[in-house]
């Protein structure tokens, strides 16, 4: 409750209160019309980049508010309805909050960082609410709008707020710091979270640094155990007492963290008796082992409670209770080529939300919502349901589906919204599962969203075993690491390619470049043939395509669909000039030089000449310059890599004599970037490292990727045999003993090559079992005696990281003397790819 007159309000914010009485009171503010007004709102107009909600004060006074706060004149208004014109309307929103939040007493405890602030938010909120009045911004309004609302709802009875802060670009936390005055501080983590706002690392660092600028004396601040991040806050002043997670002496600990039983895992932590910190009580506790990936953000909140009091036993006993709410979208194409996105991990207004988000990567797709409702949410669950039905109805979904009751709150608010669209109340799973089968086709995405350990999952488990018995997993949030991974190595200004070609290396371009384009990684994507290029464009993605390989034929398409042309031909150049004048286009090309790779390219002799007759033709731009590598991978071979440079360099050298100088020049695959300082320029063509897989031992040696794939097949059937019987094709293996035998749905079809015959393992229940016997077109048999708990169904991994167990791809390769990338492009169309996005 605000509890402010209209004439103090236009006070506070130095606006103009221009009709109303000004005595009336104020008890809320509202930012969004299709949110219910209740008594005493006032509606802010604000203007976003692709809304001006200045239309929809009509819309606030209809509803029942009192008045608006507006930065633009507003034709007569009614004698009750007050306006208060401002010069902002956002940051007049912030002034208010910001003076709100001075007048509540709750000590307020800042949270910001790349990844993790709202589940830390909430499990610090879950971890005090014990022995304080706590409150927690709500969901994850964390920008210069939602701080200003989380704070403007603060009870000036609370004890303590938790503040949830996130920005989007440099020049944005000052604003956020200056609303919150934390008294606290907790930064979780520097990620590359948007990172083309930003740059590097180091200046997101000192970007989330200033939340933290004016703590009080007696305040502190969490930080996350980062070199980096020391060496950064040492030159940030007035900063106060700064711990170190799970290092600092009077923060409580993280012993271990250990598997208990399926699904489980039990961490041990020890809290720090008091001030002499001498560590006493441990804490076992039995959490989901899907926690682990977010056991430092557990520990930040956990620090922060025992720093603010909390006696270990309420943190222990509400940390069994939390449920985090993670997000983890899976993604997958069924066999009639509908994309299915499912999130049965949990349900709750932000992560359905976020799930519904997902759909806008889809803009050319029927959209269909399947939604089994959100548990636990007391008094708000009809509104929060309503508010879905909007989101569905803004995100275009076609088909609503809505499985029990609490969704049909969201059935009907969508109904009405949009009475065009389908929607279908189902009575239970079963039903919902049987229309999903009817309405999917090839040009549907479908949403799944129902709670976590409910007939959902089930459901989902089903659509996905039916699908394939082999799967590959693709892990997107990896690639998207991976890529950060390698950033790091390179200056500011370099940009990143990430090259899709060959399906993106097996995994699927459309589903990757989506992903990656999306999360605003990647500033170029390059693919091999203009057909790949055509495919993407058509699958929606607007971001720049280098073509590799143009011919005379591919010029017309380029210069429509607006792809960048790697040349090394005057025929091709031209096509390309006369394929721009057509459409009325400039064209963009890279030329290429052949500096020793011996494909494609110009000898650097006719390099210049080359060049020099691009420039000639017209609506052609020459936007790069660019070579190839045929060895970087390779420390023996570094000399003639350097060889290939300095042949460039010479090339970029007598064509800038001439005036002639591309913007763009780049020589680096993932090997050069790796291990090749120099061979940098301002452009990197990533590929295979974005799986997190390594070309060479000595580009390992170079960088830490993560895998981000993984091929899992399944046990179709178990054979047992007596000791000396032939095994499969042209009998290459006799059992040596009572032994065994795992028929693996996969075979030399699938991607699992023949050559593994009697050379290579899988791992089922994390052990090895060797490949006895031929490798068939679709079966593959493996030794499973030593293994005795395997059962028909049962995973086997045959590549990549999976549930914690290994097998290298490189080492795969190795064993059959090829190399990671002919295994991974090979993979067939059979297998189910499934991507998952946390
Ligand atoms: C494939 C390719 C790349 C990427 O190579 P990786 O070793 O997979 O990183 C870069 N540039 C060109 C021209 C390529 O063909």
């Amino acid at each position: 409750m605000l509890n402010l007159s209209l004439h103090q309000i236009a006070e506070i914010v130095h606006g103009r209160l221009l009709t109303g009485r000004d005595d009336s009171l104020i008890q809320h503010v509202e930012t969004d019309t299709r949110h219910s007004f209740g008594d005493g709102a006032l509606f802010v107009a604000l203007r976003g980049a692709n809304y001006d909600a200045h239309i929809f004060v009509a819309e606030a006074m209809r509803r029942g508010a009192r008045g608006a706060l507006v930065e633009q004149a507003f034709e007569n208004p009614p004698p009750n309805f007050a306006i208060i014109h401002v010069d902002s309307t956002l940051r007049a929103l912030q002034t208010l909050a910001a003076y709100h939040r001075q007048r509540c007493r709750a000590r307020v405890i800042a949270i910001t960082g790349s990844n993790g602030k709202t589940i830390a938010k909430d499990c610090l909120v879950a971890l005090l609410n014990q022995n304080f009045r706590v409150y927690g911004s709500p969901g994850s309004y964390n920008s210069q709008v939602g701080v200003a609302l989380a704070l403007l709802q603060l009870d000036p009875e609370t004890d303590i707020a938790v503040i949830e802060a996130g920005i989007s670009q440099i020049g944005e936390m000052e604003y956020l710091q200056r609303m919150i005055r934390p008294d606290f501080g907790i930064l979780t983590n520097i990620g590359a979270a948007h990172f083309q706002g930003f740059g590097s690392r180091k200046k997101i660092a000192v970007e989330k640094l200033k939340l933290f600028a004016e703590l009080p004396p007696e305040g502190w601040l969490i930080l996350p155990f980062d070199e980096m991040l020391s060496e950064v806050s040492g030159a940030v002043k007035n900063l106060p007492q700064i711990y170190r997670l799970n290092h600092a002496p009077e923060l409580p600990r993280l012993l271990d963290w250990q598997s208990a039983g399926p699904n489980r895992s039990q961490l041990r932590l020890a809290f720090p008796s008091g001030p002499g910190a001498s560590f006493t009580s441990e804490i076992p506790l039995n959490i989901d082992i899907s926690w682990r990936e977010i056991a430092d953000t557990l520990l930040m909140a956990v620090s922060a409670a025992h720093l603010l009091g909390a006696p270990a036993p309420a943190i222990r006993q509400a940390l069994a209770q939390f449920n985090p709410p993670l997000n983890r979208l899976e993604i997958w194409k069924s066999h009639s080529g509908a994309v299915f996105i499912n999130d049965t991990y949990n349900s709750d207004p932000v992560s359905v939300h976020a799930c519904l988000r997902a759909l806008t990567r889809y803009p050319n797709q029927r959209k269909i919502f399947v939604f089994g409702g959100m548990a636990e949410l007391g008094d708000a669950g009809a509104y929060e349901h309503r508010i879905v039905g909007e989101e569905a109805c803004r995100q275009n979904v076609s088909v609503l589906l809505t499985v029990g009751e609490p969704a049909a709150e969201t059935a009907a608010t969508f109904q009405n919204l949009l009475p065009t669209a389908q929607t279908v109340r189902c009575r239970n799973i079963d039903e919902a599962e049987a229309h999903i089968e009817q309405l999917a086709g090839a040009n549907d995405v479908i949403v799944i969203k129902g709670p976590r350990h409910s007939h959902f999952e089930r459901m989902v488990q089903r659509f996905k075993t039916r699908l394939s018995n082999s799967v590959y997993y693709i892990r997107l949030a990896r690639i998207k690491s991976n890529i950060i991974a390698m950033k790091e190595l390179l200056a500011d200004d370099v940009k990143i390619l990430v090259m899709i070609k060959a399906l993106g290396y097996g995994a699927d371009a459309a589903q990757v470049a989506r992903y990656l384009s999306n999360e605003r990684v990647v500033d170029y994507f390059g693919v091999a043939y203009t057909s790949e290029a055509i495919e993407l464009r058509y699958g929606g993605l607007t971001d720049p395509i280098l073509v590799n390989m143009v011919r005379r034929e591919d010029a017309y398409d380029c210069a429509r669909l607006d792809l960048i042309s790697v040349v090394d031909r005057a025929d091709v150049a031209q096509a390309l000039s006369e394929a721009a004048q057509t459409v009325g286009r400039p064209v963009k090309v890279h030329l290429k030089v052949d500096t020793g790779m011996g494909r494609f390219g110009v000898l650097p002799a006719q390099a210049v000449p080359l060049a020099q007759y691009i420039c000639t033709l017209p609506m052609l731009e020459l936007q790069g310059l660019m070579t190839h590598f045929s060895s970087a991978d390779d420390p023996a071979a570094d000399s003639f890599s350097q060889t290939q440079l300095d042949q460039f360099n010479t090339v970029i050298a007598a064509l800038q004599q001439l005036g002639i100088d591309p913007p763009l020049k780049h020589a680096a695959a993932t090997s050069g970037l790796n291990r090749l300082a120099n061979s940098h320029y301002n452009l990197v063509r990533i590929g295979l490292g974005a799986f997190g897989v390594y070309p060479s031992e000595a580009v390992r040696q170079a960088v830490r990727l993560t895998c981000a794939v993984a091929l899992v097949s399944r046990i179709a059937e178990i054979k047992e045999y007596p000791a000396g019987v032939p095994l499969s094709y042209g009998r290459r293996f006799y059992t040596q003993r009572p032994s065994r035998i795992a028929i693996l749905a996969i075979g030399y079809h699938d991607g699992l090559r023949r050559a593994l015959t009697n050379k290579g393992y899988v791992k089922i229940h994390g052990q090895c079992a060797p490949i006895t016997g031929t490798i068939c077109m679709d079966f593959t048999l493996v030794d499973v005696t030593d293994i005795p708990q395997a059962q028909v169904g049962d995973p086997a991994l045959i590549f990549g990281e999976y549930n914690g167990d290994e097998i290298r791809l490189e080492d795969v390769a190795a064993l059959i003397d090829t190399i990671p990338y002919e295994i991974l492009c090979t993979l067939s169309p059979r297998i189910q790819r499934l991507y998952v996005s946390e």
